[in-house]
């Protein structure tokens, strides 16, 4: 198992945590499984930052002997921004249908579509996920639609509204596209994992059950 992210309540209270916990942490078997998601395998631990660092921290901690380099992730720190988002592919049809002319205004007026302002595809806690095919929402076994927990996916935004401005990098020629990174900065970004062809791995939790179940979709 390699460690994927690491959050803290503190940072991201609007997530679910059961009773006495404060940390949530996701780990996954960096192999490609032969279960319906056909991906990494993760596992989600929700325990105290108290008894964590009451414990001991291995200073050379094991790596897997055999791993999907896709799956990988390489040492990073997240900076967590919070930002209202709307649905992408959740959005009903007919709501799609009533709402193009004023899609449309916004494009014109801010340059940018909706889906590039108020929806994103990155690794994110909360929100919706960023699907690449059809929306497919796991059921808990209690019966309730489960809520997505997190995203980790390959797609970093490298321009636009995105864009993490502490990574800002040269001003872009075309001003209204806003910041662009630099290429040698955008290669040290993130996780660095393609997850086949820039998919990304979601996380569903369903907080009504006490024992918190979860599952996960792989998205390609
Ligand atoms: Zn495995
Ligand atoms: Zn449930």
């Amino acid at each position: 198992m390699v460690p994927v992210v690491q959050l803290f309540a503190r940072d991201v209270p609007e997530l679910p945590f059961p009773a006495g916990t404060d940390v949530l942490q996701v780990l996954w078997c960096p192999l490609i499984h032969n279960d319906e998601a056909g991906a990494a395998l993760p596992k989600v631990y929700w325990r105290s930052e108290q008894t964590v660092a009451e414990g001991r921290v291995l200073s050379d901690p094991p790596a897997p002997y055999e791993h999907e380099e896709e799956f990988m992730p390489r040492p990073c720190t997240v900076t967590p921004t919070r930002a209202v988002e709307y649905p992408n592919r959740d959005l009903p049809g007919d709501l799609v249908q009533n709402l193009s002319q004023r899609f449309d205004e916004i494009e014109e007026a801010f340059g940018s579509s909706y889906y590039e302002m108020a929806t994103t595809a990155q690794s994110k806690a909360g929100g919706y996920p960023g699907w690449l095919q059809q929306p497919d929402w796991p059921d808990c076994h209690c019966g309730r639609r489960m809520d997505h927990l997190l995203s980790i996916t390959a797609t970093e935004p490298v321009e636009g509204r995105w864009f993490p401005l502490d990574e800002k990098g040269p001003a872009s020629p075309d001003a209204s596209r806003g910041p662009m990174a630099d290429h040698t900065v955008v290669d040290t970004i993130g996780h660095g994992m393609a997850m086949g062809d820039l998919g990304g791995v979601y996380l569903f939790v369903c907080p009504a059950c006490p024992d918190m179940p979860y599952t996960h979709r792989y998205d390609c």
